[in-house]
């Protein structure tokens, strides 16, 4: 298996991008965990066909060096001064850099450092989109880091059921999964978690509140354990004491279109007939109610491509992660949600999220 940085120098520096540049500068601190494996504050990787950087200083150089391989690791006192020497070492006339992730005042500094030295800085979008295009498609080995991520997402679950009771309120109800699932290992959370209950159930990026949950109402858990620098994502709705039948049926429709995107979620299909299987299902009867995208790419960033959303030409290939949410939304009465990270595989999709989604009624 091949490194990140020799698919990123592959992709660059042979092929169809060959002679673009001469080099390629990343900085964005998600692009550098990704190609290093190395979480971070500061430095950049500096890449050329034959040859790879990985720029820190102190603070970080000796771990790095522990754990970063295919590049080697160079402790820095003054960034653009170091990528100065080494872009002059190695000759080259012209650097890609991220234009979607740099700073106005970042790329000022590079044009000037590197202008000096007659070395121009090009700030399209082809590092962008390699960079976007490899980060896609995930390795076995970052497959096997969601799964684990997920492994104490679900055992957080489990645990919640015997946590939730009338009275207890959204914010305790999320502060003890966060505490479950740091105990369990996780690094920290892959987002503030989004715990919601009765007619705040419709806010569907709603923040934990301190409304006691009731019996009658649904309780919507959007959760998920970071591990390994990877962002496990998963919804669950659960009812307390009991349900209407509007309720319910609500619940079952959401399902039947959760069931429906995961079936269609295979390779050769666009990512948007996997959105068009939730949706075809939802806006027979609650037209307005599901305005979201089905579902978004996960790994180092919680929200990354490809999207199954509406439209999207992107065609589905093996190795993509990606979630799979329907949900609906009354506002005034109540929303509910039901989410799933799949994996596309050769023959279909390996769903990676393993709790339970019948209605529960606790
Ligand atoms: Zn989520
Ligand atoms: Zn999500």
């Amino acid at each position: 298996m091949i490194s990140a940085i020799e698919r990123l120098q592959q992709a660059l520096f042979t092929g169809e991008k060959a002679g673009k540049a001469d080099a390629a500068l990343v900085t964005s601190e998600e692009n550098r965990f990704y190609l290093t494996g190395f979480p971070s504050s500061a430095g950049s990787v500096l890449l050329f066909p034959e040859e790879a950087y990985f720029l820190t200083d102190f603070r970080y150089a000796e771990a790095a060096r522990r754990v970063v391989r295919g590049c080697q690791v160079v402790c820095i006192k003054k960034m653009n001064d170091t990528l100065k020497e080494l872009l002059q070492k190695h000759g080259a006339r012209s650097v890609l850099a991220e234009s979607e992730r740099l700073s106005l005042k970042q790329a000022r500094a590079f044009e000037k450092a590197f202008g000096e030295a007659g070395i121009a800085v090009t700030a399209d979008d082809t590092l962008d989109e390699t960079l976007t295009s490899l980060r896609m498609i995930k390795t076995p080995e970052e497959i096997q880091k969601l799964r684990e991520a997920q492994k104490i997402t679900d055992d957080a679950f489990t645990h919640i059921l015997d946590y939730i009771k009338p009275g207890r309120t959204e914010r305790e109800v999320a502060l003890e999964l966060e505490f479950f699932m740091r105990r369990q290992g996780a690094e920290g959370v892959s987002f503030e978690f989004i715990v919601v209950s009765g007619t705040n159930g419709s806010l569907c990026h709603g923040v934990p509140s301190d409304k006691p949950i009731q019996a009658g109402e649904f309780v919507t858990m959007d959760t998920g354990a970071l591990l390994h620098g990877y962002h496990a994502d998963m919804t669950r709705t659960v009812a307390v004491g009991h349900v209407s039948d509007e309720q319910r049926h609500a619940y079952d429709m959401v399902l039947k279109a959760q069931l429906a995107a995961i079936a269609a979620a295979k390779p050769g299909v666009l990512c948007g007939d996997v959105d068009k299987a939730a949706r075809d299902i939802l806006e027979a009867e609650y037209k307005g109610a599901f305005e979201h995208s089905t579902g978004h790419g996960v790994g180092v960033e919680i929200h990354e491509w490809p999207m199954f959303a509406a439209g999207n030409k992107t065609v589905a290939r093996p190795g993509m992660v990606v979630t799979v949410e329907p949900g609906i939304y009354l506002e005034g009465k109540f929303g509910l949600r039901i989410e799933d990270m799949v994996a596309i595989t050769e023959t279909g999709c390996e769903d990676l999220t393993h709790s339970p989604k019948e209605l529960i009624i606790l």
